[in-house]
């Protein structure tokens, strides 16, 4: 496997963008040695400007449910460019989509489209504030909802990556103003609205982890938590941005049958163009600018091309079936994988909803964001690099979920897991 073309483009790009990148997961810091730069993807493969094919289990970090350029998303987006790429007037699709997304998702009655799931998340919280009249919010230890300054505490994922428990820059005045829970932990949760539940506008959290590895909710936690904040006037908004369209047709709040107040979604709904969304109850939402006070707004919001990538991509999901096979495809790739440990006498466990996963160093129930750390992340990092010579490329960090589409098929699945046998072999 050569990497010289890739190498070249890095030592160029380390010069002019920090890091190298315009996202910093994407620079291998965690995992070590240097990232590969693509050429195209087709399907459940993508391939790097020095002619390495790699079945991708990141999916670009979740957008690509249906594999990579998909003939229909890509037909959808040739017909619509062609009339234009931006109007700064509403268009049609705008319409559809907000149609789509609330038939789908009932607990959004209302939705506004904005340009990337940090978007989402910002203004939904602005909206839990501006509706409640209340100044702090709740998140969970562990979970990232984008790079917005008041969740930058404690986040997951690239944060933890880097090992920064919260990233300089952020006004302690307003970090101050983030309260943090263990995730799956009741007592905790109950603690904290019974000490300050009256000050809380917003809790966000993301339904099923995904930014601290994957890590599901225990029976009857995201009930508790929708129970105390009913009780305490608290705005519950669950971050979708993964999850949603994923996990089930209705997200992981179909899944687990609760109604949050707001829900933010991005990456499926934009179809792999730059695209977020925040919705919930009407009542809540006719705050927002111009129907409201609550001011929120954005140049390209609602563009149509983007808009067009998303609707095809929602399309295709919701075929009969589509996430029952995705179900049985994650299952079958982390049964095979986990087996492919066992052979090789290495203790190692998945966790797994429909369409995404979790990869663990280590024995036993994965339930917080401290089990998830225990897992033995130089182990990963090995198994990584080992995954990515045999051409498997899994999430760069031991704190990210994986990703299944409906592409990854039989000899997809079959290739990662004799890949998975040679590699857990040289650990
Ligand atoms: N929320 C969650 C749960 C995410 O996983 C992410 C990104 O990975 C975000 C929010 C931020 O989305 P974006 O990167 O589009 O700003």
């Amino acid at each position: 496997m050569t990497n010289a073309r890739s190498h070249d483009l890095f030592t160029r790009a380390q010069a002019l963008i920090p890091g190298g990148v315009n996202s910093p997961v994407r620079a291998f810091k965690s995992v070590g040695g240097e990232p590969f730069f693509a050429q195209r993807a087709d399907g459940a493969y993508l391939y790097d400007v020095d002619g390495n094919r790699y079945v991708d289990y990141v999916g670009s970090w979740g957008p690509m449910i249906a594999g990579h350029a998909h003939p229909q998303v890509l037909a959808a987006v040739e017909r619509t460019m062609r009339d234009g790429l931006s109007f700064g007037v509403p268009n049609a699709l705008e319409v559809t989509m907000a149609e789509v997304i609330t038939r789908i998702v009932p607990s959004c009655e209302m939705v506004r489209m904005v340009n990337s799931g940090t978007e989402a998340t910002l203004s939904a919280i602005r909206v839990a504030r501006g509706a409640t009249g209340r100044s702090r919010i709740v998140k969970f230890e562990g979970c990232y909802h984008g790079h917005g300054d008041s969740f930058l505490v404690k986040a997951g994922s690239g944060v933890m990556t880097l090992g920064l428990p919260n990233s300089p820059g952020v006004p302690s005045a307003l970090a101050d103003l983030t309260l943090t829970l263990p995730y799956n932990d009741f007592d905790a949760a109950t603690k904290l609205f019974d000490e300050a539940g009256g000050e809380i506008a917003g809790l966000i959290i993301e339904p099923i982890v995904g930014n601290a590895n994957c890590i599901l909710p225990r029976e009857g936690y995201l009930q508790h938590l929708r129970e105390l904040c009913t009780k305490h006037g608290t705005v519950l908004i669950f971050d979708e941005v993964m999850t949603g369209f994923r996990v089930a047709l209705g997200g992981a709040q179909q899944r687990y049958g609760i109604a949050p107040d707001l829900s933010t979604f991005g990456k499926i709904i934009g179809g792999g163009m730059p695209v977020g969304a925040y919705g919930g109850r009407r009542e809540l939402m006719r705050q927002v600018a111009p129907a409201g006070p609550i001011y929120q707004a954005g140049t390209l919001s609602g563009n149509p091309v983007a808009m067009a990538a998303g609707l095809a991509t929602l399309e295709l999901i919701q075929a009969p079936g589509f996430h029952a096979e995705l179900e049985r495809r994650t299952h079958a790739l982390c049964d095979g994988l986990e087996a492919a440990a066992r052979e090789a006498g290495i203790a190692f466990v998945t966790t797994r909803a429909p369409g995404m996963f979790g990869l663990y160093f280590r024995d036993g129930a994965i339930e917080s964001f401290d089990d998830a750390k225990a897992s033995d992340s130089a182990r990963f990092n090995r198994f990584f690099h080992a995954m990515l010579e045999r051409g498997v490329y899994l999430a760069p960090s031991a704190f990210e979920a994986g990703f299944v589409s409906s592409a990854h098929g039989d000899a997809e699945i079959a290739h990662t897991l004799e890949a998975a046998r040679a590699a857990f072999a040289t650990l």
